[in-house]
């Protein structure tokens, strides 16, 4: 089913939510693709299809399904999937546990294996796009290269290193490489991730800002997501999290902020001024009893607010069909107020939103002529999907990631019909599971 990247094809016969500036739908409409952009999106017409040619074979039958612009997960680290589940609910679990875990048992072929157990994960559940940050990070390049998904890639940097560097200076230089290697390759890009406010000197992350600037890659960080973040940057700098960011000149147009949970109107005002990606981790930051990021709040303000996974240790999914609910659920919640978060508003974080906190709106986040073909279809076979009266609250509260019918990048179907075509999660499985046995002998120690 993969196309020649010349060819053209269509998806027919669906509901099209193009998720434009005037919301823009079609009750039975038909996309156009021609190589890996979208020609033309409108209601199905088959003389129109007829007229250009489509040879049959290269028309997919949306079959009363839901086509959308795919799902962005601004926020994750897929290197962790095979650590997915230890000592869950833990206290204090960041440092006395995933640290010296990931310092013992993290390697090229872990994170590898456990990238590619991920993607295939994420390509099921209608994810387009991801932005991760990990250690190994050319690993979780190779493996999204080899999926066909598009994704910003972050090195984690952090004074102490990681188990890939045993300094700041050795994963700087990992950076390099990872750039390196990436160069000129849009649809998998390098970025720099300082780990934290709290895991760098200021020096450091004022040398982190110089190399984004310098090596023009983007800036992916954890900030105002701790309880003592804030005490810590007091107590350090004598102010608040997101502003001591802001003067290491870490935010900004290319840059992406996850959490931001602990974000007062003046960090918020911050944010939207600086024009600073956000990614919104509502799943994540309530089983780790954190709190819910003001998302709303600043969306109305005019954010940069994308929605996102965090990592298999955090969220233990990667399915962003179920944090559509979260993020409207916990957001009405914390203003009290249902009618806030509506699923149109959900929608457009998950994809446009998140093509914006990642500074891709240009070429991703909407069904529109000259857009990268980065295209999901969302089933309505399953009972919660029927009947089908609005479409985005299907979506948002009823859908599931197993509705997910097709995920196509770049103009390349990655799956059809629950058919992965470019990953085998058997074989990634298999692989896994010699890696896995290792870390259930050695995790005891560690516990
Ligand atoms: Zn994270």
């Amino acid at each position: 089913m993969n196309r020649n990247p010349l060819e053209m094809q269509a998806i027919v016969n669906g509901t099209i939510l193009t998720l434009d500036d005037r919301w823009t739908s079609y009750d039975c409409g038909m996309v156009i693709v021609a190589g890996t952009t979208i020609r033309e999106v409108g209601p199905f017409d088959q003389v129109r299809l007829d007229r250009l040619g489509i040879p049959k074979e290269h028309i997919i039958d949306a079959d009363g399904g839901i086509i959308i612009p795919g799902l962005v997960n601004t926020h994750t680290h897929i290197g962790m999937s095979l650590f997915r589940g230890i000592a869950d609910d833990t206290a204090n679990r960041l440092k006395r546990v995933i640290f010296p875990l990931e310092r013992k048992l993290t390697t090229p072929e872990v994170v590898y294996t456990a990238s590619l157990h991920s993607l295939a994960e994420m390509i099921l559940g209608g994810t387009t796009c991801f932005a991760d940050m990990y250690y190994f990070a050319t690993q979780t390049a190779r493996a999204a290269q080899e999926s066909g998904i598009r994704g910003i890639i972050g090195q984690s940097v952090a004074t102490y290193g990681g188990p890939d560097a045993p300094d700041f200076p050795t994963s700087v230089e990992l950076v390099h490489r990872l750039d390196n290697l990436l160069k000129g390759n849009d649809r998998v890009m390098a970025a720099i991730a300082p780990h934290a406010p709290y895991s760098l000197t200021k020096q450091e992350l004022l040398q982190c800002a110089e190399i984004h600037a310098n090596r023009d890659i983007r800036i992916l960080s954890h900030l105002a997501e701790m309880p003592f973040e804030e005490s810590y940057t007091d107590e350090h700098y004598h102010m608040r999290p997101i502003p001591f960011y802001h003067q290491c000149n870490l935010l900004g147009p290319k840059s992406t902020m996850a959490h931001c949970i602990f974000a007062d109107g003046n960090d918020q005002r911050l944010l939207v001024d600086t024009g600073t990606g956000i990614a919104h981790n509502p799943s994540a930051n309530s089983k780790s009893g954190k709190g819910i990021a003001p998302a709303y709040d600043l969306m109305a303000k005019g954010a940069r607010l994308g929605l996102g996974t965090d990592g298999p240790m955090s969220g233990n999914t990667m399915d962003m069909v179920n944090i559509l609910g979260i993020t409207a659920k916990f957001q009405k919640v914390l203003k009290k107020d249902p009618t806030i978060m509506t699923p149109r508003e959900v929608l457009r974080a998950a994809t446009r939103g998140g093509a914006e906190a990642l500074h891709l709106e240009k070429s991703i986040g909407t069904l529109e002529c000259g857009k990268q073909a980065d295209i999901v279809i969302v089933g309505t076979d399953s009972p919660a999907m029927f009947p089908l009266y609005d479409p985005y609250a299907a979506i948002v509260y009823a859908a599931s990631p197993a509705d997910i019918d097709m995920t196509m990048v770049d103009g390349k179907l990655l799956m059809y019909q629950r058919k992965l075509y470019t990953l085998d999660p058997q074989a990634i499985r298999i692989q896994a599971k010699g890696m896995v046995s290792h870390i259930h002998k050695e995790m005891h120690e560690l516990l």
